[in-house]
């Protein structure tokens, strides 16, 4: 019998709001998400902003996740943020290898393959984000790509830990272009990150969350959260606003079609 999967709607803010900013958003978000049931969820926010939400969301429903860190616990590594430090921050989560860190700050596989066993071990929940860009989906390269991420950045996760790892498909094409995946390219693609989890281990294919991210707002919600091997979403654009992003929570409820 498949696993029940909690499903898990994230919102990525990226680097927008200042702690005042962060305080109302806060404000607004907790009664809308309060009565929603059977989804979790997550804010990524700025560093900066990280103790003031873990103060104000203490005791909700909502997590708070940073959007990056250090694979070490510390070290002469100017302008990083540890594990160590987010932990005593009070962080349930991070997001590792975003396309914009990837792409922007050069953040390698080889780095990742470090970030995700360091973050399980400090008791963070960690969001590994994967995709293709666009030519690699024109040139048939997305499997491939998918592969490769997959296997180099979950290489130090040993078999038994996989399941604690929340995979986000990111095509990064479709990450605030507006362009989203249609529902049979995510299927897709997410099914093949299901079987590759499984040819390590498929009781952890069974319960791993696969979220999909890419321009997700509370219209085309529905529709994406309802696939098979959708267990939620990550939100960029769309999680700025209190009021979409409880949207698109609401949508992935179990009863509004997942
Ligand atoms: C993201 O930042 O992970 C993302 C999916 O952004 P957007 O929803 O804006 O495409």
């Amino acid at each position: 019998m498949a696993a029940a999967r909690t499903p898990l709607v994230a919102g990525n803010w990226k680097m927008y709001k200042t702690e005042a900013q962060a305080e109302e958003y806060i404000q607004a978000l907790l009664p809308r998400v309060s009565s929603v049931d059977g989804v979790e969820v997550a804010i990524c926010v700025p560093f900066t902003d990280l103790r003031a939400m873990v103060d104000s969301a203490r005791g909700s429903r909502v997590e708070v996740y940073a959007q990056n860190m250090h694979q070490e616990p510390e070290g002469p590594f100017t302008g990083e943020v540890s594990v160590t430090m987010l932990s005593d921050v009070g962080v349930q989560g991070v997001v590792l290898g975003h396309s914009e860190r990837r792409a922007c700050f050069g953040e390698t596989d080889r780095a990742l393959a470090l970030k995700v066993p360091a973050a399980l071990e400090a008791g963070l929940r960690p969001i590994l984000c994967v995709g293709e860009t666009e030519s690699e989906r024109e040139n048939d390269d997305t499997d491939r790509k998918l592969r490769q991420q997959i296997k180099d950045d979950l290489v130090n996760v040993p078999n038994e830990r996989l399941a604690e790892v929340t995979i986000a498909y990111e095509p990064i094409w479709a990450i605030g272009t507006g362009k989203v995946a249609t529902a049979e390219q995510a299927q897709e693609a997410m099914a093949f990150i299901r079987a590759l989890v499984g040819d390590r281990d498929a009781q952890a294919a069974d319960a791993v969350r696969i979220l999909y991210g890419g321009s997700v707002k509370p219209e085309n919600a529905a529709e994406l959260l309802g696939l098979a091997d959708v267990d939620g979403a990550l939100v960029g654009g769309a999680s700025l606003d209190p009021r979409s992003f409880a949207q698109i929570v609401q949508a992935g409820a179990p009863n509004e079609g997942l």
